[in-house]
């Protein structure tokens, strides 16, 4: 029978992201990889709830071991919808997730959305998974070129996830495995960035899987590291049962569960806070433009006069007062500013040319301080909109949340016509 003779799990934020919201479950013989996405922390919050639940291992019960996950990945489904529509932060968040679990003969793999699932044999790379993805479906259907897919823009729009709907069909599938059979699993942020060829060529090159994982995340990032990269391998090897049975499970390696930041926790400082997470920007209609009109700097000037010290002292007493009243005048308003801007959202593009969720007022102060930041991105280029589209994201029309969520996604599904 087989057993899992090694294992390397390796996460890295990328180049260009400040979060890292893929998470994984490296709980031998089960390997989940959930790539999060949504605004602020939402995508870490969907990753991470997903990786809990298969934390917890194979389920229990009769069902074959497809069912078994397929259950797991309906009741993950299930904890980060629920999640999605209790609060604004964490709407329309969702995840990718890729579950391997080894069984005695095979290798089964459960997945939803574009983390995939390789095996290594022989030198051979082959793919296990298909990406539920915008690019994967138009390949399916002979619009687009296989080649083209690679480097599509719009390559990391994926059509399937956990979280979005109530309901969830995972893909799921047994594969035979035998001795020496390596397993890769990954986020999008290494297949996005490196081709096939290129990761066979790593595999191929490795003296260790420690190596391999190494030089994957290596080249992903020397290809510029766009997204959040997250590679599991594992190595199988042939042994007679009762050497298998001798095999402790306690070789556990998880990133969520060390993981400080729980969906849970997440419920409930917003509760704590007393923020109302069902009132911010629920209402389109209601969102008032922040005054950021200009401060009007009420400077003390000291006049040049001669004076006697006693009359010096007190000016300078004086003067000290009017400027801890201008200070805090100051601080009042920028803070109420700063508060106001936190509330609202705008759609435009980032620096790299795709639509772009920001949080804040489109305006910089001096000094380079920007009352925004960015707290989504699309895979939608703005050169791919059309005139009337691209107009949408350079107004800057201050939005909710959830309005700026729906353009978004009409920008992305491609369903946005007047808008
Ligand atoms: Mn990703």
């Amino acid at each position: 029978m087989l057993r899992v003779a090694e294992h390397v799990e390796r996460t890295d934020t990328g180049r260009q992201r400040r979060m890292n919201e893929d998470s994984y479950v490296a709980r031998s013989p089960l390997f989940v990889i959930a790539d999060g996405m949504g605004g602020a922390q939402a995508g870490e919050v969907a990753s991470q709830t997903a990786a809990a639940v298969f934390d917890r291992g194979l389920p229990p019960g009769a069902g074959s071991v497809e069912e078994r996950l397929a259950g797991a990945v309906q009741e993950a489904n299930e904890q980060i919808h629920g999640l999605s529509l209790s609060s604004d932060e964490l709407a329309g968040m969702g995840t990718t997730l890729t579950a391997a679990y080894v069984g005695e003969h095979d290798v089964t793999v459960v997945h939803v959305g574009d983390s995939r699932g390789y095996r290594w044999r022989d030198g051979a790379l082959e793919r296990l998974t298909t990406d539920h993805s915008l690019v994967e479906e138009l390949v399916r259907q002979g619009r687009l070129e296989p080649e083209e897919a690679e480097d599509h823009p719009q390559r990391s729009i994926i059509t399937r996830a956990l979280g979005p709907e109530a309901v969830v069909q995972p893909d799921s599938h047994t594969f035979p495995a035998r001795d020496g059979d390596v397993f890769l699993l990954c986020s999008d942020g290494l297949t996005d960035m490196v081709g096939e060829a290129v990761v066979a060529g790593v595999l191929a090159g490795a003296g260790t899987l420690q190596e391999a994982a190494r030089g994957l995340i290596g080249r992903a990032n020397d290809a510029g590291g766009r997204d959040n990269i997250t590679v599991i391998l594992f190595r199988l090897e042939e042994v007679l049962p009762a050497d298998a049975a001798a095999q402790g499970t306690d070789d556990d390696a998880t990133r969520a569960g060390a993981a400080a930041l729980r969906a849970e926790d997440v419920r409930r400082a917003l509760e704590e806070s007393g923020s109302d997470p069902g009132r911010a920007g629920s209402d389109p209609g209601a969102v008032t433009a922040p005054r950021t009109g200009p401060v009007e700097r009420r400077t003390p000037i000291a006049r040049r006069q001669t004076a006697s010290p006693a009359r010096r002292r007190r000016r300078r007493l004086r003067l000290g007062m009017g400027w801890i009243v201008a200070a805090c005048f100051l601080g009042v308003v920028a803070l109420g500013g700063y508060l106001a801007s936190q509330t609202v959202y705008f759609v435009g593009s980032d620096a790299d040319g795709f639509v772009s969720i920001y949080r804040g007022v489109p305006y910089e102060l001096p000094a380079g301080l920007s009352l925004y930041h960015r707290d989504y991105v699309s895979g939608v280029s703005a050169v791919q909109l059309t005139p009337q589209q691209r107009r949408t994201i350079v107004e800057h029309r201050l939005r909710s949340r959830r309005d700026s969520d729906e353009l978004v996604r009409q920008l992305e599904l491609g369903t946005l016509s007047g808008h």
